[in-house]
């Protein structure tokens, strides 16, 4: 089984290409100068060069706060490139997975999102997310929309990284503790994007649609950056910063986030049998190998 990836060095589609790939299951991965979705042309030729038996969008534009300003950029990328993944694979019959996200959520919610909640985002990149998932479901029925939250990993920019670069040369760092959501570490998207993708054979089922999919706990930014310098002090890192517990109207952006965003995954447990991962177990593994003097 051939599986194409888009976003080849974001940090999710980074994960799916170095991970071991299960028996009788190949990636190719392409980056963004090697395969822009937003390219009708070069996105259907490369998908027919390799045919493959599934196609996995890890592409998006991510840059939340940006994305307020480059607002064609952001609905290009997030509604357009799906929109052309999902007729490509419409024409030759190629399932999809696609990556969505928790911000397509509003965050008035008290208990965890299911996927079929209704769709209320705040800001430019949720909408155009959202927008993007439209477009899947509209032009193809053998798709999943896979949605996650609070991405990290070894690879990329994200919240961890920033963490611990400014808790090695700052005494205090201040973080927000009323945002709740559930951090995801790359790596565990990737094998459950994988997981999914083996189970092709039984495809017949009704499988498609929305999921979701993050790490197993409910925190705050607060929390987690906490646990990260715990854990990273255990495993040697010199940074001794204080982090400091503050309201987010004390740390103003140009995008609102939603207050809690935390997912529901039960539809992946019941169909596929696939569980959570305790964030915490996540976080140590990633920290071991930012940390490794290799
Ligand atoms: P990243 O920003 O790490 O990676 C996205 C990749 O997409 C980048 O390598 C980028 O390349 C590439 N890209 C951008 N535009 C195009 C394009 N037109 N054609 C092809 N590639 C393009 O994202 P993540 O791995 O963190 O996110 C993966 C998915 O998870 C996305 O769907 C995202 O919306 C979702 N998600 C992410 C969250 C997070 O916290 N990061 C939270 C919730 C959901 P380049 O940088 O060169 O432009």
């Amino acid at each position: 089984m051939i599986v194409l990836v888009t976003g080849a060095n974001g940090q999710v589609g980074w994960e799916l290409c170095r991970r071991a790939q299960p028996p009788g299951l190949t990636v190719h991965g392409f980056d963004h100068a090697q395969m822009d979705i937003t390219r009708p042309k070069q996105t259907a030729e490369t998908i027919a060069r390799y045919h493959p038996d599934l196609v996995v969008n890890a592409a998006a534009y991510t840059n939340v706060d940006q994305a307020e300003t480059n607002t064609q950029q952001a609905f290009s990328v997030n509604q357009d490139g799906p929109a052309i993944l999902a007729t490509c694979c419409a024409e030759l019959d190629i399932p999809l997975i696609h990556l969505s996200t928790d911000y397509v959520f509003d965050g008035s919610a008290v208990t965890p999102y299911r996927q079929d909640d209704a769709l209320s985002p705040l800001g430019i990149y949720g909408h155009s997310k959202a927008a993007g998932e439209e477009e899947v479901r509209d032009r193809l029925h053998r798709h999943i929309i896979l949605r996650t939250s609070w991405v990290y990993g070894i690879h990329g920019h994200n919240f961890v990284k920033t963490m611990l670069k400014f808790g090695a040369t700052r005494d205090t760092l201040r973080v927000v503790n009323d945002q709740f959501g559930c951090p995801t570490s790359a790596g565990d998207i990737a094998d459950t994007v994988l997981a999914i993708a083996t189970h092709v054979s039984s495809w017949e089922t009704p499988i498609w649609g929305t999921y979701h999919y993050c790490g197993q706990g409910i925190i705050t930014w607060f929390d987690f950056a906490e646990e990260i310098f715990r854990i990273a002090k255990r495993l040697g890192y010199a940074g001794t910063p204080t982090v400091d517990a503050i309201p987010t109207s004390e740390y103003p952006t140009k995008t609102t986030r939603p207050v809690f965003s935390a997912l529901d995954c039960s539809r992946l447990l019941e169909v596929f049998q696939l569980p959570q991962k305790p964030w915490q177990e996540s976080l140590g593994q990633v920290l071991k190998e930012l940390l490794s003097d290799d």
